[in-house]
């Protein structure tokens, strides 16, 4: 399988490539020349199958030959043993109609280890054939970073650079992050920033000729392949365990950085079918808008009680409008060279029109969110975090008839945002034992202005050169 890249001038990369690459050197993202597409009676055959043979199933053909079949296996039952849970991402029923998706059952509490704890996997055994060490900058609303940081810290050949807004993400996660003191993982709080400005930091270094020549900078954020394709398992764990392919299921999504929900998007073109993606979005809704009315145009960030969700800028987005946009590289590039200057752009019409056809979008304020959360308690005797909540409010509201499953994915454990839950149900949600200790832990974090020169010089001080 070759990645080619959405502004359409970077080399192709086989999946390794692409892999240890992440941004591609155009300034676009990598994505799979072509969707590889399932039978119904191959997903058939999927039923049943554990978490991490299906993750194998399903992530064969966007491997190729960067790894074996048995090769992958080894990897998928690795990173899948460290989760609490034997399902891996477990579903639990709510009512007739809606489901959740647990995907909180990893190290650090949030559906990014899913990707993460295999991405980590996949840079130890590619850069041990190449002998290289990896440079990981990365710029986190929390979960990112905390999910990141334990995948790779104390793995061979690779340093984690993880930028984070300071003040701006939950105390649990700050020490998530801060409390891992394994000597090549370096947090960075920056004052005065924003996830966007941050993110904005990352993608600058990632073109950045000065950086890009004397280290390998590689990415953790969703804009790297893997993770989208290790987040596409989950769609088809679910929608097998509810009847699928014999019976349609639709997703709510809450998004951010439209990583999950295009995840979701892939496994409908590989041939899982699914009756919607429910794009869920807080008051930051960006996507709300551009998929409501075509109008991409970033906003201030409000800071919510869903702070993974608090983006104005979707990196992913731009893979799901190039497909949809005929694949046109020159097109796309120039499309997001305007959103560059402009800070806005419209969608065209075959973009509206491709996206209509499987999304709906829903934007949650702070009273829905609290209500939701109230509901699963009261109603359901579940306590669901505020990003859960976003997408569980969309789900609800989306007026899909009632034969049709809504499966809402539940991106977060509750306890990692216990302020927001106990206002609302009175219940202070317990971390569970394995993390109980991270109150007591050690932390260390470098701050720094946010300010591209510094940041750029402070890495360059402690990484390791190309060999
Ligand atoms: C990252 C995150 C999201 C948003 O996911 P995207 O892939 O960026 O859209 C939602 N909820 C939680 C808890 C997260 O950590």
């Amino acid at each position: 399988m070759e990645y080619i890249s959405t502004r359409g001038s970077a080399p192709a990369l086989d999946f390794a490539g692409a892999t240890l690459a992440g941004l591609a050197s155009d300034g676009g993202l990598y994505v799979p020349r072509e969707w590889p597409r399932f039978s119904g009676d191959e997903i058939a055959a999927m039923a049943g199958l554990p978490y991490a043979e299906l993750a194998a199933r399903v992530m064969q053909p966007f491997v190729g030959d960067s790894l074996t079949p048995e090769r992958l296996l080894d990897l998928t039952r690795a990173a899948y043993g460290r989760f609490s849970h034997a399902a891996v991402t477990p579903l639990a029923q709510l009512d007739q109609q809606h489901w959740l998706l647990e995907l909180f059952h990893g190290p650090t509490l949030a559906f990014k280890d899913v990707a993460l704890q295999l991405l980590g996997l996949f840079f130890e055994e590619f850069l041990g054939r190449t002998g290289e060490n990896l440079t990981i900058v990365g710029a986190t609303s929390g979960d990112t970073g905390s999910a990141a940081i334990d995948a790779v810290a104390g793995r061979d050949g690779v340093d984690i650079f993880m930028l984070h807004p300071k003040g701006r993400v939950s105390d649990v996660q700050r020490r998530q992050m801060t409390t891992v003191l394994a000597p090549n993982v370096y947090n960075i709080a920056l004052d005065g920033a924003s996830f966007d400005d941050a993110q904005a930091t990352v993608k600058r270094m990632f073109n950045d000729t000065a950086m890009t020549s004397r280290f390998n900078i590689g990415a953790v954020n969703s804009i790297n392949w893997a993770r989208l394709m290790a987040q596409v398992v989950y769609y088809f764990a679910a929608a097998l365990q509810l009847g699928a392919p014999a019976r349609k299921v639709a997703f709510s999504v809450p998004t951010g950085n439209f990583g999950d929900v295009f995840a979701g998007y892939v496994a409908a073109q590989m041939g899982l079918p699914i009756e919607r993606l429910i794009v869920a979005t807080n008051v930051n809704d960006i996507l709300h808008r551009a998929l409501s009315s075509g109008d991409y145009s970033q906003g201030t960030v409000t800071p919510t009680a869903a702070p993974s969700m608090d983006i104005q800028i979707s990196s992913n987005f731009e893979r799901l409008l190039f497909d949809l946009g005929g694949r046109d590289g020159a097109a796309m590039a120039e499309q997001m060279r305007c959103f560059d200057n402009a800070k806005a752009m419209q969608l065209t019409n075959a973009q509206r029109e491709g996206a209509a056809a499987l999304f709906t979008s829903n934007r949650t304020d702070a009273g829905q969110m609290a209500e939701t959360i109230r509901w699963g308690w009261s109603k359901c005797g579940q306590l669901i975090d505020p990003h859960t909540a976003c997408g569980l409010h969309a789900a609800r509201s989306s007026g899909l008839p009632s034969d049709i499953p809504v499966v809402t994915l539940a991106t977060a454990h509750p306890a990692k945002f216990p302020d927001a839950v106990e206002r609302s149900t009175g219940q202070r949600p317990h971390l569970p034992a394995r993390v109980g200790d991270l109150f007591e832990r050690e932390e260390r974090c470098a701050e720094l202005p946010g300010d591209y020169a510094a940041i750029a010089d402070y890495i360059a001080a402690r990484a390791v050169p190309k060999g």
